[in-house]
């Protein structure tokens, strides 16, 4: 069967099985080696040095392009690395719109090369079409998105801030580490670039770090690739090797998740302990109809407003015994975090209070485990945050 018919479930669990040529092995090898041997003098072969290319990378890069329907996908180092180099054709000057509750690293590295001079920002609540169609105005080159947003779970509608931006003349690019492709396909809703933290659900095991950028169009693909070997953030082979035994499993892992993350959202939305839920999959949630629209499934993150805040938290993050106190997300394992003091640290206060970031703000990642015991853990713990 040609790749191209093939349903995404079959690309993720076989793209590349037996298909070694030297030995036949069913799941292909891992090359570790950081040269290969020319095969004559001016003759090089299809690999000559790591930094370059890789074939266990290529492999993990074929598979995440067939995933999200791209031309063609760069593997790097960390997802902060993906970021830095789909965006990585802005120049001095150039308006680059972004979200702004954005995952705090990102904040972070978008606020930073602004201040160097690398390029302009402007941080945009993208659920307001009269912010966004006025950041437009202003002529960007690129446009940001992330949605599900971090961690607020602010869904943006793709197909209608895609088309946006295209009108506008500028680039799409769309952060889609919340989901996965098994979820959410941007570039088939007009995105030009996705960018991944492989080190999510794609990955899966919190082993790796590992970031992806997937390109709608070929040309701009290879020129990201090629843009990658020259500044060397290209991601490790031994890296790709697990990112790729992680995405064999990305479909029944997300199914079986976001099955916990729903049981675990309609749980806390009935606890008096819990002023609000923010999970895409909940009706009162602002976004849950283009979430229905844009996306397969609402993913298994969430997150939630305790009442009486950071003592509240503390008392919370304290009397848990499943979910681990932990930055991070999409792995096997149930984690929940504390944004203001941990993932989105690095923001200054005042972008944290304009991005709703509040200090009873928890965010959790749904993992593998039974949902009972997911249930009885935060009703053990919510009840010792109540009884005070
Ligand atoms: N994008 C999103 C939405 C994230 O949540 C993260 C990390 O949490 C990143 C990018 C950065 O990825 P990495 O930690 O792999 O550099």
């Amino acid at each position: 069967m040609a790749d191209e018919h093939r349903r995404a479930e079959t690309i993720a669990a076989a793209n590349g099985i037996g298909t070694d040529t030297a030995f036949g092995a069913v799941t292909p090898p891992l090359y570790l080696s950081t040269t290969y041997t020319f095969a004559e003098f001016e003759k090089a072969r299809a690999y000559d040095y790591a930094r370059l290319g890789n074939p266990t990378r290529d492999q993990l890069a074929d598979t995440l392009a067939k995933l999200e329907g791209g031309a063609r996908a760069v593997v790097v180092a960390s997802g902060m690395a993906a970021l830095d180099l789909a965006l990585s054709s802005l120049r001095p000057g150039d308006l680059l719109v972004a979200p702004h509750d954005c995952y705090g690293g990102t904040h972070r590295l978008l606020s930073m090369r602004a201040e160097r001079g690398h390029y302009r920002v402007a941080f945009v609540d993208q659920t307001d079409e009269t912010a966004l169609r006025a950041a437009l105005a202003e002529g960007p080159r690129i446009v940001l998105t992330e949605t599900p947003s971090n961690p607020l779970m602010r869904i943006v509608d793709i197909r209608r801030t895609t088309a946006l931006a295209k009108a506008a003349g500028a680039l799409s690019v769309v952060d889609n580490t919340f989901l996965s492709p098994a979820l959410q396909q941007p570039i088939a809703l007009g995105a030009d670039l996705v960018v991944h933290s492989t080190t999510k659900f794609l990955n899966g095991h919190s082993d790796v770090i590992g970031g992806a950028v997937v390109a709608a169009e070929a040309t701009l693909g290879d020129e990201l690739a090629a843009w990658a070997n020259t500044i060397g953030v290209t991601g490790s082979p031994f890296d790709a090797y697990l990112t790729l035994r992680g995405v064999r499993t990305l479909f029944p892992r997300v199914e079986r998740q976001q099955r916990n993350a729903g049981a675990v959202a309609a749980f806390l939305a009935a606890h008096p302990a819990v002023a609000r839920v923010y999970y895409p999959g909940l009706p009162d949630h602002p976004g849950h109809a283009i979430a229905k629209a844009q996306q397969r499934g609402f993913g298994a993150m969430l997150s939630a407003e305790i009442a009486g805040g950071r003592e509240a938290v503390r008392r919370l993050v304290g009397a848990l015994r499943v979910f681990t106190l932990a930055e991070s997300l999409g792995g096997i394992e149930s984690l929940i975090a504390h944004p203001v003091t941990m993932t989105h640290a690095a923001m200054d206060p005042q972008a944290r209070e304009r991005a709703g970031l509040g200090d009873g703000l928890v965010r959790l990642s749904v993992g593998l485990e039974a949902e009972d015991d997911l249930l009885a853990d935060l009703g053990r713990a919510l009840d010792a945050v109540a009884r005070g």
